[in-house]
């Protein structure tokens, strides 16, 4: 039976998201920015939180944990790298290590930049991944513990799941993001598509995720930085691609 998905906003601009398996029951929070609009998730699906999967350390998302386990003696899942930072973890992962929700199989990826240990879940069944503030539709988390390259090999470890994988990601950045991504790319057509794409779903009150990892490789500037095209527009023809992805990512810092 595929998997299904629950989607909610948390906090300011933060997504919340369940996944559940309805062979057995289980159910997965992605992250826990906040203990209430999971409850409240909950109880709209009916679902029984067994798991949580976190994918950093930063506040934003692990906030609700402490009272989440507490109520319903769910497993905590964290990255191997941050779990001094992540109270309440039972089981450490990293890179390869298989993540169960009931029947669900998922695969950990290591994907370090935003913060030192990130790690994303990818569930190559059901085509699903969760990429917490690595990559967000039409750009990228802020590289705040490591360096560009380290995140543009992550950037690149995702873009290279299957171009029908949906991804959800941290964050509601995605129209910020376009405006930014215009002026890296003013001709780009799948940018021009998905911004219309994005205006309408914005205007609906509806979320702009999940997107495929297919529509971001051809509109989002953070996972185009090793296009010749591209790195000739900024000046920097012939450059490594961490380079330039550098240089968009400062861009974008000071946007
Ligand atoms: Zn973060």
């Amino acid at each position: 039976m595929p998997a299904q998905t629950y989607l909610f906003g948390c906090l300011q601009d933060n997504f919340g998201v369940l996944l559940h398996d309805p062979q057995s029951g289980a159910t997965a929070a992605i992250d826990a920015p906040e203990a209430a609009q999971i409850e409240a998730a909950l109880k709209k699906t009916g679902w029984r939180l067994t798991d949580i999967l976190v994918t950093h350390h930063h506040a934003d998302h692990t906030a609700g944990i402490g009272e989440l386990k507490a109520r319903h003696h769910c497993r905590v899942v964290a990255p191997r790298r941050e779990a001094q930072r992540i109270a309440d973890a039972d089981a450490t992962v990293a890179e390869n290590d298989i993540v169960k929700v009931g029947a669900i199989e998922g695969r950990v990826l290591d994907t370090p930049g935003h913060t030192a240990g990130h790690i994303s879940y990818f569930f190559p069944v059901d085509k699903l991944a969760f990429v917490g503030d690595t990559l967000f539709s039409i750009g990228c988390g802020r590289v705040i513990e490591g360096d560009p390259q380290m995140m543009w090999n992550s950037l690149l470890k995702l873009r290279a799941l299957p171009d029908d994988t949906r991804f959800y990601c941290g964050h509601e950045y995605t129209a910020a993001n376009i405006r930014f991504a215009k002026t890296v790319e003013p001709d780009n057509k799948a940018l021009t598509a998905r911004a219309q794409e994005v205006a309408k779903l914005l205007a609906g009150g509806k979320p702009t995720i999940p997107a495929t990892i297919g529509e971001e490789k051809a509109a989002n500037p953070f996972l185009r930085a090793d296009n010749p095209e591209l790195a000739k527009s900024l000046g920097l023809g012939g450059a490594p691609a961490w380079k330039v992805f550098a240089e968009i990512r400062e861009r974008k810092n000071r946007f």
